[in-house]
């Protein structure tokens, strides 16, 4: 399943389903059976951290408008203890955040050891919105792929593991969505004046994550394509992602050091 994801250099049909056949009520029965396992390596994680372990995770949702990366965070957060979870979603940089390296904010919400990390947006806007809306001259991004390869890199030889999504979004399903939204007045609140402007300008948006994903993937920190026009799909593959990376982290219970479970034991029966 999970090489099916990880981008090979072109992107699927958004509507594609990798790895599942079936229908949505399946697909949400399945996702909901990896809620408990889920559950139980975030909180050893978390244990983990508690006793001086240092491995963290960090899950990173980028995505166009619609695509879900809310929808996606609601999906992963609501099965693991909000203790362990650290949430953080990047929108247009503070006036403070504009006079730090683009890293800055990002080395600031990192997850902690034994935490969930879950980005909302991150780094990669740099290389995106940036981009795309020339926000700064073309030397100045064109540096930006090496220097987050390299800390990714830093990330994951010091324990925290990486995991990249790029919700891929037809041009029609949000042009689908961002109706619902105009007509819905509950969901008015979501409309933003970039949403239209960055619309417009799909195809080089298409082309700027073409060009992300090539040059920061690498087998430290992949990229995965998860097709997003199917919501249940887009639950399903991303659970499936953070729970085989939470497998391969080699996480077991700690036992604090300097704790005689032996001798706390006696004493706790020995009282009358
Ligand atoms: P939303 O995710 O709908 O709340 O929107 C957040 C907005 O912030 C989007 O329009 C992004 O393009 C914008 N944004 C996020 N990061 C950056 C960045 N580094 N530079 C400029 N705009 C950004
Ligand atoms: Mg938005």
């Amino acid at each position: 399943m999970r090489e099916l994801l990880r981008f090979n250099g072109t992107l699927p049909d958004p509507r594609d389903t990798p790895g599942f056949k079936g229908d949505k009520g399946k697909a949400r029965r399945e996702a909901a059976a990896l809620a408990p396992e889920m559950a139980e390596l975030q909180e050893m994680l978390f244990a983990n951290g508690r006793v001086g372990g240092r491995k963290r995770l960090l899950l990173v949702l980028q995505g166009m408008d619609a695509s879900g990366k809310d929808g996606t965070v609601k999906h992963i957060v609501s099965q693991v203890n909000p203790a362990g979870a650290r949430i953080t979603s990047f929108g247009t940089p503070t006036k403070e955040e504009l006079a730090h390296d683009f890293l800055w904010r990002i080395t600031n919400a990192l997850p902690s050891p034994g935490q969930i990390g879950v980005f909302n947006r991150s780094h990669y806007e740099d290389v995106l919105v940036v981009r795309v809306h020339n926000l700064v001259p073309r030397a100045v991004w064109g540096r930006r792929y090496a220097r987050i390869n390299a800390f990714e890199k830093r990330l994951v030889t010091s324990g925290c593991a990486v995991v990249k999504v790029y919700l891929h979004l037809s041009k029609q399903e949000q042009r689908q969505r961002l109706l619902e939204r105009v007509e819905e007045p509950t969901k008015h609140w979501k409309v933003g004046p970039a949403d239209l402007l960055d619309r417009r300008r799909w195809e080089d948006y298409q082309q700027a994550y073409e060009v992300a994903l090539t040059r920061c993937s690498s087998d430290l920190a992949p990229w995965f394509v998860v097709p997003a026009d199917r919501k249940w799909y887009r639950d399903w593959a991303v659970s499936h992602l953070v729970l085989k990376t939470l497998r391969e982290m080699d996480l077991s219970w700690p036992t604090p050091a300097g704790v005689n479970l032996a001798a706390m034991k006696k004493e706790l029966l020995a009282e009358p």
